[in-house]
């Protein structure tokens, strides 16, 4: 079923920080022209909506499933417990509108669809032809990395795919990136009459510096639990491994990690629930001390020795924000770094080369903005193609 032209269209969780990431993207790619925006909140229904309300200037109570059983079309950003809470619901009472949604959720359930159209808009499509409502975006470190280097599993080159990460504070939400800032300014503090003086002791300051580190309070490694700030944390989200045998690959799996796999399939539309083998993808996903921009380091058995240039002339044609960086420290330094990449749409791999262990085993390193391609923009995106089926 189309959706009427001007459809009237929810935005849960518009002021958190994906949601802010995607106003400030709809409002410049001119999506509120083609909508009639209805802006809800968990916290100040009856404020004044955001600027780029029309007729419907007051915030409505993201609880109120009459409210949202008015939009044809709901997007969230608000979060999983959100999600848990109020979809079932809204189901329930009868709602058949399209739920996009940043949160994790319903993202494997079988009805959902992954969002990530320039890699699988022809999953999209089928399954909008078979009438599903659910798009749920990726996890922002599988979506960066297929953005990066789908090309190679378009071509069913793929055998096996190991990917390191290296995962910016943002990946937690705002407060863990003011956490690490405070971190580096209270390291800072501790040395920085030492740091002024060029002739002051390196391992005393390194000395002063580790046992900062390791006596910050409860209240200054709250959100990280540990200190990310000149450190790092090769652990993130749940432990899914527990009950596993030793000796099983799921064994001391955290869920970052096995989404990688999980997520890559899905959005690929290939392995569980489609009839076809996934492709093994495994690794280790950490925390670094960046602010913002999810890192990868990724080793890849390809099923047939191709050649480094071709590899790169299909990565790059493959859409129209990837970009290849030659393999030089140069270009390396000057492109391939979460500064060089946030807050733009580019998605850079780089570090492209056959590996020691043979012609089939080729490496590659890929940087993506998380809030962009990681989040925001796969929801805008696929709200422009329901206004446009
Ligand atoms: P967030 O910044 O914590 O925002 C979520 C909600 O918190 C807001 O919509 C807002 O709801 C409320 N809130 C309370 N105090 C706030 C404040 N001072 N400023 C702004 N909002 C405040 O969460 P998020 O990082 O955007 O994540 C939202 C969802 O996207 C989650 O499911 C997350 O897993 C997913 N996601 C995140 C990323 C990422 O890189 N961070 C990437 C992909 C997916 P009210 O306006 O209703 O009060």
């Amino acid at each position: 079923m189309a959706i009427s032209s001007q459809p009237l269209v929810g935005l849960v969780g518009w002021r958190g920080m994906v949601g802010s990431v995607l106003m400030d993207r709809m409002t410049a790619e001119r999506d509120f022209d083609l909508i009639e925006p209805l802006f809800f909140s968990t916290s100040n229904a009856g404020g004044a909506a955001p600027a780029q309300a029309r007729n419907e200037t007051t915030l409505r109570d993201a609880h109120d499933l009459d409210e949202l059983k008015r939009c044809e079309v709901i997007v969230s950003c608000q979060g999983g417990d959100y999600t848990s809470e109020v979809f079932p619901k809204l189901r329930a009472a009868g709602w058949n509108g399209h739920w996009i949604d940043a949160a994790s959720t319903l993202r494997m359930k079988d009805d959902a669809v992954i969002i990530l159209d320039p890699v699988n808009l022809p999953v999209i499509r089928n399954a909008l032809a078979r009438g599903a409502r659910n798009w749920i975006g990726g996890n922002c470190t599988v979506s960066c990395m297929l953005m990066g280097v789908g090309a190679l599993y378009k071509a069913g080159l793929v055998e096996w795919m190991s990917t390191m990460t290296y995962q910016a504070a943002s990946g937690g939400g705002a407060q863990h990136m003011r956490e690490l800032l405070t971190q580096f300014g209270t390291l800072n503090a501790e040395v920085k009459a030492l740091l002024g003086d060029p002739k002051s002791a390196i391992l005393e300051i390194d000395r002063k510096v580790i046992a900062k580190q390791r006596s910050l309070t409860a209240d200054e490694t709250a959100n990280f639990g540990v200190p990310l700030g000149g450190s790092l944390i090769p652990w993130i989200d749940k432990d899914l491994g527990i009950g596993k045998g030793r000796d099983e690959p799921g064994w001391g799996v955290s869920r970052e990690e096995w989404k990688g796999m999980a997520e890559t399939n899905k959005i690929l539309g290939q392995g569980e629930g489609f009839g076809t083998p996934a492709v093994p993808v495994d690794g280790f996903c950490v925390r670094v001390g960046a602010m913002r921009c999810h890192s990868q380091a990724l080793t890849f058995k390809l099923n047939k020795d191709v050649p480094v240039a071709d590899v790169e002339a299909m990565i790059a044609a493959d859409n129209d924000w990837v970009k290849v960086v030659p393999n030089t420290r140069e270009a390396t330094l000057e492109h391939l770094t979460p500064v060089a990449v946030t807050g733009t749409m580019t998605i850079p791999v780089g570090r492209i080369r056959k590996l020691a262990m043979g012609p089939e085993y080729l490496g590659a390193f890929t940087i993506g903005d998380q809030l962009l391609w990681g989040a925001a923009e796969p929801l805008r995106r696929m709200l422009r193609i329901l206004l446009e089926a």
